[in-house]
Order: C-alpha cells, then sequence, then structure tokens
C-alpha cells in the first residue's frame, strides 16, 4: 500500500485556516466558534485527536471558542461510561472547551423545527418499512418513486408525528421524512429520514422519548443552535452537505457551514469504533486502554505525552484528500519529545552476570550518572557500583563478528558512568549456557575516562546486582501485522491481520534503585532500550513498565 505524505509548508496556511481568515476579514463572522461532536458510543482514538487538535487549535488560533457537543441520538450504543471517558481524555490532550452540550438537550428544540417543516409543507409521515424506503430509493442512475404517503395533508402529518411523539406507534412503523425530491442526483436528497421509532432508554433523557432525530437533520440544527460558523467535519460528509444547508435554510436559522478535511488514517492501524470495540469485548486485547490500542488512553498508558500527539497532529497538517501516515511519524513525535523530557537510567532486560574479578569484594562505589543530557537543568544522580553487575546477555558474545565493540573475552568495553573493563572468560552451567561473565577493570578510569588517551569504541550499560529493583518490562510490537488491516482476502475479517507476537512480557529485568519510586505514567529513557512509561499495574512491591517506543525506528527495516 502507498503510503501518501502531505508536504507541508509550516508557514502557510493550511485550507480551513484561509477560509477563516477570509471570513474574519470580509466581516461575515466577527469572531469562531468551532465544535469537536463525538457519539458517545467508544472511547475516542488517534483520528479524534487529529478532529480536537485541529478544532480547537483553529479556535485558539483565531480567538474563537470550541464547544464540545456530544452527538448523542443513538441511545442504542450510547453510554455515560463513554461520556466520561472522552471528556477526560481531552482535558488530558490539553484542551478546554468553552461550553458543553448534547445533542439530546435539543431534542424539543429540534421537534418543534420538525413541526415547523410539517406546516411548510416540506416533511411528511411515511408509513412505508425501512426496507420498503430503501427500495423507493432508487439507484445513482435511476430516480427514486414517491412514496404512497408523500401526499398526506399538513393536519394528518402533524398529527401522526404528534403520535409517534407520545409513543403511539411501534418501532419501525413509521418515519418523519423531509419532502424535497425522489429523484436528486444526489441520493441524500431523496426525503431523506429524519426520525424514526426507538422505545430504547436513552443515557440522558431516559424514556421521554421514543423518536429518535437522524444524524443529518440532528447536526446541522444543533451547529446552528450554537451559532457554529465553521463546523467541521471528515470527507465522507461532503455529499450530506446539500441536506445540512438545506434544513438550515428552509428553517432560516443561525446559517452554520460545513467543512470536510480528510479523515486521519494510520497504517498498521483500524480506526472504526465498531472494531475498537470487537477488539476489545472479544478479548483481543484487555481494554480499551491497552497501550497496543490506538485510543487516547491506550496511547497514554504506552507513554505517549499530551504534547508529542499535538505536535504529530500538526505536523502531518490537513488534507483535501484521503491518505495514510506512516505510523513511523507518531512514534518519531514521541521520541522528539521524550528525548527532551525523560530521565535516563539504566535497566537491564535480559540480565546476565558480570563479576568483576579484580574489584575489592565488599566496597560500594556510588558514580556520577547525567539524569538527561538534552536538559543541563536535571542534575546528576548516583548509581551505586560494585563487583557483581548484570549487563545484557546480547551485550557479550563468545565469537564476535568483525566490528563488535561490545563484551567478548579479551576486548575492552567501557561501562557506562562507570569504568573500562576487559573482558577474560565466562562460567557456563552442565548445559554450556554462559551463567557470569568475568572482568577486570581498570582503576585509572573512573567515570568511563580514558586518561591515556586510549580508543574504546563500545560502551554498555549495567546494574548493580547488590543494589537494584526487579521491574517486570511489557514490551509492545504493531498489533497489526498488515500495513491496511481492513483490507482482507475473501472470508477473512480484520482479526485475521492480528499480530499474534504484539505482547512480550519480561518478568525480571534489573533496573537502578532510582526506579523504586516510580508512579503510573512517570517516563524514562532506558538508556539504549527506549522510551518506558510506568503502568497502572506498577506498584511499590511489583513495578511494571511499558515500552513506549524503541530509541530509532526498528520497524521500517523489516
Ligand atoms: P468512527 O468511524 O471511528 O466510529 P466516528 O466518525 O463515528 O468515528 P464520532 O464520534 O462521530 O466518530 O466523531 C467525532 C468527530 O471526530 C467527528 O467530527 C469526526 O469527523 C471526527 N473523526 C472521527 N474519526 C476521525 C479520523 N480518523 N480523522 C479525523 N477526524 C475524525
Ligand atoms: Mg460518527
Amino acid at each position: 500500500m502507498e503510503v501518501k505524505e502531505e508536504i507541508k509548508d509550516k508557514t502557510s496556511l493550511n485550507f480551513i485556516e484561509e477560509i477563516i481568515e477570509q471570513d474574519l476579514k470580509s466581516g461575515k463572522c466577527k469572531s469562531i466558534i468551532t465544535r469537536f461532536p463525538p457519539e458517545p458510543n467508544g472511547y475516542l482514538h488517534i483520528g479524534h485527536a487529529k478532529s480536537i487538535c485541529l478544532n480547537f487549535g483553529l479556535a485558539k488560533k483565531y480567538g474563537g471558542r470550541t464547544n464540545l457537543r456530544f452527538d448523542d441520538t443513538n441511545p442504542v450504543k450510547e453510554d455515560t461510561e463513554y461520556v466520561d471517558s472522552i471528556k477526560e481524555d481531552i482535558k488530558w490532550l490539553g484542551f478546554q472547551w468553552a461550553e458543553e452540550h448534547y445533542a439530546s438537550d435539543y431534542f424539543e428544540q429540534l421537534y418543534q423545527w420538525a413541526c415547523e417543516l410539517i406546516r411548510k409543507g416540506l416533511a411528511y409521515v411515511d408509513d412505508q418499512s425501512l426496507e420498503q424506503i430503501r427500495e423507493n430509493r432508487g439507484t445513482v442512475q435511476t430516480p427514486g418513486k414517491n412514496s404512497p404517503y408523500r401526499d398526506r395533508s399538513v393536519e394528518e402529518n402533524l398529527d401522526l408525528f404528534t403520535r409517534m411523539r407520545n409513543g403511539e406507534f411501534e418501532d419501525g412503523s413509521k418515519t418523519l421524512r423531509a419532502k424535497i425530491d425522489m429523484a436528486h442526483p444526489n441520493m441524500h436528497m431523496r426525503d431523506p429520514i429524519m426520525y424514526r421509532i426507538i422505545h430504547t432508554s436513552h443515557h440522558r433523557t431516559g424514556n421521554t422519548w421514543p423518536i429518535y432525530p437522524m444524524y443529518d437533520y440532528a447536526h446541522g440544527e444543533s451547529d446552528s443552535i450554537e451559532n457554529i460558523t465553521h463546523s467541521i467535519c471528515t470527507l465522507e460528509f461532503d455529499i450530506h452537505r446539500p441536506l445540512y444547508d438545506w434544513f438550515i435554510a428552509q428553517l432560516g436559522i443561525f446559517p452554520s457551514h460545513q467543512y470536510e478535511f480528510a479523515r486521519l488514517n494510520l497504517n498498521y492501524t483500524v480506526m472504526s469504533k465498531r472494531k475498537l470495540l470487537q477488539l476489545v469485548k472479544e478479548n483481543h486485547v484487555s481494554g480499551w486502554d491497552d497501550p497496543r490500542m490506538p485510543t487516547i488512553c491506550g496511547f497514554r498508558r504506552r507513554g505517549y505525552t499530551p504534547e508529542s500527539i499535538r505536535n504529530f497532529c500538526e505536523d502531518i497538517g490537513v488534507a483535501k484528500r484521503d491518505n495514510t501516515i506512516d505510523y513511523t511519524r507518531l512514534e518519531n513525535a514521541l521520541r522528539d519529545d521524550l528525548n527532551k523530557k525523560a530521565q535516563r537510567v539504566m535497566v537491564v532486560l535480559n540480565p546476565v552476570k558480570l563479576i568483576i574479578d579484580n574489584y575489592p569484594e565488599n566496597e560500594t562505589d556510588m558514580l556520577d550518572a547525567i539524569n538527561n543530557p538534552e536538559d543541563e537543568s536535571a542534575g546528576t544522580r548516583k548509581v551505586s557500583f560494585s563487583n557483581t553487575l548484570y549487563i545484557e546477555r546480547e551485550d557479550f558474545m563468545e565469537n564476535p563478528p568483525k566490528k563488535y565493540f561490545r563484551m567478548s573475552i579479551g576486548q575492552e568495553v567501557r561501562l557506562r558512568y562507570a569504568y573500562i573493563v576487559r573482558c577474560v572468560g565466562v562460567d557456563k552451567n552442565e548445559n554450556g549456557e554462559i551463567t557470569a561473565v568475568h572482568c577486570t577493570y581498570d582503576p585509572q578510569t573512573r567515570g568511563g575516562n580514558t586518561p591515556d588517551g586510549r580508543k574504546i569504541k563500545g560502551t554498555i550499560h549495567w546494574v548493580d546486582a547488590k543494589n537494584h529493583c526487579s521491574v517486570e518490562v511489557r514490551l509492545f510490537d504493531r498489533l497489526f501485522k498488515t500495513e491496511a488491516p481492513d483490507k482482507t482476502e475473501e472470508g477473512q475479517t480484520f482479526l485475521d491481520n492480528l499480530n499474534s507476537d504484539s505482547l512480550k512480557i519480561l518478568h525480571d529485568c534489573k533496573a537502578e534503585k532510582f526506579l523504586a519510586d516510580t508512579k503510573p505514567l512517570d517516563k524514562y529513557q532506558f538508556e539504549r532500550m527506549g522510551y518506558f512509561s510506568t503502568d497502572y499495574d506498577s506498584t511499590a512491591e511489583h513495578i511494571v513498565m511499558n515500552r513506549a517506543c524503541t530509541l530509532k525506528d526498528s520497524w521500517t527495516k523489516k
């Protein structure tokens, strides 16, 4: 699959900014009001983050306001659990809405406006079933057929609509439709449904309403109620725009306008709430906030910062045509941010003992280590050192290839912040497995210096075996093994593209004592191993860390 990337000149305006600047200049609007309109039927994902950054970002840039409006017009799938999580995620991203609204708060107004459209002869109650309505809509090539109920009198329509509201009819037995044109070239204009009957309790209005407005009717009218000047949505809604404008024009209410931009797609990711819900419900992941999920709460738990997500959304720009963004760009945004901020520590993920034969048995030294080379104000810390350390098993090779600069017998290597050591041998068990590596150290090289200027090419990290804490480390890989998980072979679903190796747990990693007080969401760079964040499961007795990303992109090469 081709990955197209937007090339963006940072100083130029995106097309929505151009529109806004014109509107402000021409006096079409004095200040702008945008809105973010999630349906509370799932947790927010990274695509929503793009929409949030755009809507809130524009209002901020132009001194306007942004409302949060829950588009809760479908009682069947909505829940307050989702409302709460959405608010938490927006705040965490660093945005504060001006007003909090619910489309359901507008049900009475929307109902009154529907009655007004009926009185104007612009809406009617249809007794056709949903299947019949679909059949009679026609196709793009052929016009639809008028409903036999299309010419009911205003009085009859008002009577029937009132009785729909009073709950006299069964689900699906009637709808209210706008009376536009069954031969309209735009299928959405062929007498679209405005209301359907659903006898289901709503998370806010309870059993007050047995009828619920459709998105196309509720959305534009809600925008208009709130005086939204720029209603920004994703491209698939451009075909709905004529209908959005039609309702507003017929009612003569505040003229909100809709603008469409390309939705964010990321490779190796699915982004529909329905599919994310399925991953959760069928236990393919541990929950909405599983660190492999593309949800905002998943990224948070994984170790992403709000800044990294905002920078990513800014960096990818605002496109007019659909494209797919490379996941690596998201990871790079995190690396850039954590490189500046993250506390450095040494942690050995796959430990083997390193014994320093000529270091005094009972001595412990405290060495200076730099907390963050990118931030001098972060200062230094003390790291304990003794004759028994842990190093990464992969940092020793018995039969090293050329240009292997880490530990091998006879070769010198630098222990980060400590000494130059020379490997002298190994201990093995009866199965031939290495149980310890032996070396000698050069006391002249404390702090890692080489006073005689000799060249040491390799530097490895280590942890004092006599003074450390044990850590459980969770390593993640892409949740899907294919770039476009939604593209499937005949008879398969996106689930067949799941990567079965996306989670690896290392139960006994060795960390500097420094990590003993870590709290959930604390961020670190484990030297040479990546950026890590403390998991919610972590306690003082059992520390659990998530790898947010590796230090460099190791995926593109694969
Ligand atoms: P999904 O298709 O994932 O279920 P949705 O569009 O149904 O998402 P809503 O809650 O209706 O979810 O979306 C709220 C807002 O977020 C809408 O304005 C929508 O256009 C925007 N949005 C949703 N997905 C994306 C995306 N991938 N990129 C940019 N904006 C998005
Ligand atoms: Mg939606």
